[in-house]
């Protein structure tokens, strides 16, 4: 092999140049423009709501989603552990209090640890729950790696005590379900809020950027009003409501617009991929490829090898430098949040699952671009590695 087999790149094989180009042309380039508007019509298309509110990143997503679901400072908002460290950061930019629930083994949100917590560590009047004396307000829900957790269940438990629950929807952009109460519906539109991220290593990407959806439309529009410094009067510099400067530009939506008509074909290889690496690591001794829920049909954004850690105790370090040598950009699942400094002293609840995939799950490269000989060359080369590891 002689290129180097990234993890996950842009791809930009359609109209990016050209609309990126007229957007330039039009002098349109910051937070007002023609192509905001089309790329959240575009998105509200794909995903079957009515209403989204584009923004300048995931973390702006979830921070404004947390600030509309009425979290204030002291409340509490129940977090995963094993993320992106973006999906909690906003919990804090709240001054609230996260508290880590386990995952199960979608590695989202476990929805028997979410109800017993509630159940044996809470309190409940009957109007709020509370955690300690604190209100416990919210809880956000990761579907990671284009995973779809349990959403009935969480759904369930939510409503039973007034939570609002947030998705966290990036790795999951056109993930749904095939059945249940919740068939057809696309990750980010059954809780209360819906935010995505367009970074640069997502399934699309618009630079840096993000949108939001809630599910009363009205309420996706005060998001757009807060995104933008909360204008009452745009002209006389009326503010009533502490705003933000949270709008996605003119030049990230005129790409975003472009990724937005490759995004099912990008779905589409990512799923073919997908089903080659499961054939090439079917009978292979020292791991094997996490699957995506039943009852979901995954947009497999992300591919994860489990390492059969009874035959091989290689620090995670060690094996991605090793595969790095032969061309192969591979990483580690997080490190858990946590155990992260500004995480140590937070409470976390029967933590199982997520400590145990943080030391087995090695994301292997998953780009849109990735040719069926390069997967075949990655496969071959981390099974002869962990073969060569085994019992050492
Ligand atoms: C990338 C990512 C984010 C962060 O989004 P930014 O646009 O980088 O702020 C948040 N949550 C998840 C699950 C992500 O993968």
């Amino acid at each position: 092999m002689g290129k180097f087999i990234s993890l996950s790149i842009p791809n930009f094989e359609g109209n990016e140049r050209k609309y990126v180009d007229d957007a330039i042309d039009q002098g349109w380039v910051s937070t007002g423009g023609a192509y905001i508007t089309k790329f959240e019509q575009e998105l509200a298309k794909f995903l079957h709501v009515e209403n989204v509110a584009a923004c300048q990143s995931g973390t702006s997503a979830l921070h404004l989603s947390l600030v509309e679901a009425g979290v204030r400072p002291g409340d509490v908002v129940l977090v995963p552990p094993l993320t992106f460290i973006a999906a909690v950061n906003p919990v804090k930019y709240q001054f609230a209090t996260p508290v880590f629930v386990d995952c199960d083994d979608s590695f989202c949100m476990n929805p028997l640890k979410l109800k017993s917590f509630c159940e044996e560590e809470c309190e409940w009047d009957g109007g709020v729950l509370k955690f300690n004396g604190a209100a416990v307000k919210a809880l956000v829900v990761v579907h990671v790696f284009g995973n779809m957790a349990d959403m009935e269940a969480i759904m369930e438990i939510a409503e039973k005590y007034n939570l609002k629950v947030i998705e966290d929807a990036t790795e999951a952009l056109g993930t749904k379900y095939t059945e249940g109460k919740y068939k057809n519906k696309n990750a980010g539109t059954i809780g209360h809020f819906g935010a995505f991220s367009f970074n640069g290593n997502k399934i699309i990407t618009t630079g840096g950027g993000g949108a939001i959806i809630a599910n009363d439309p009205k309420v996706t529009d005060h998001i757009r009003f807060l995104s933008t410094q909360a204008k009452t009067d745009p002209h006389y510099y009326i503010h009533d409501e502490i705003g933000y400067n949270y709008r996605m530009t003119n030049l990230q939506a005129a790409l975003g617009v472009a990724q937005m008509e490759e995004l099912p074909e990008f779905i589409r290889r990512k799923q073919k991929n997908y089903e080659l690496y499961k054939k090439l690591f079917e009978d292979f001794e020292y791991g094997s490829l996490m699957p995506f829920r039943d009852g979901t049909d995954s947009n497999k954004w992300f591919y994860s090898i489990n390492i059969d850690r009874s035959c091989i105790s290689a620090s995670m370090k060690d094996i991605i430098i090793a595969l790095h040598k032969k061309k192969i950009e591979t990483r580690a699942i997080w490190g858990l949040i946590n155990e992260q400094k500004p995480y140590e002293s937070a409470v976390t609840y029967k933590l199982e699952k997520a400590p145990y995939y943080a030391n087995r799950i090695l994301n292997i490269p998953s780009s849109t671009q990735i040719t069926e000989d390069e997967i075949k060359y990655v496969a071959d080369e981390v099974k002869h590695l962990l073969r060569s590891l085994a019992n050492g």
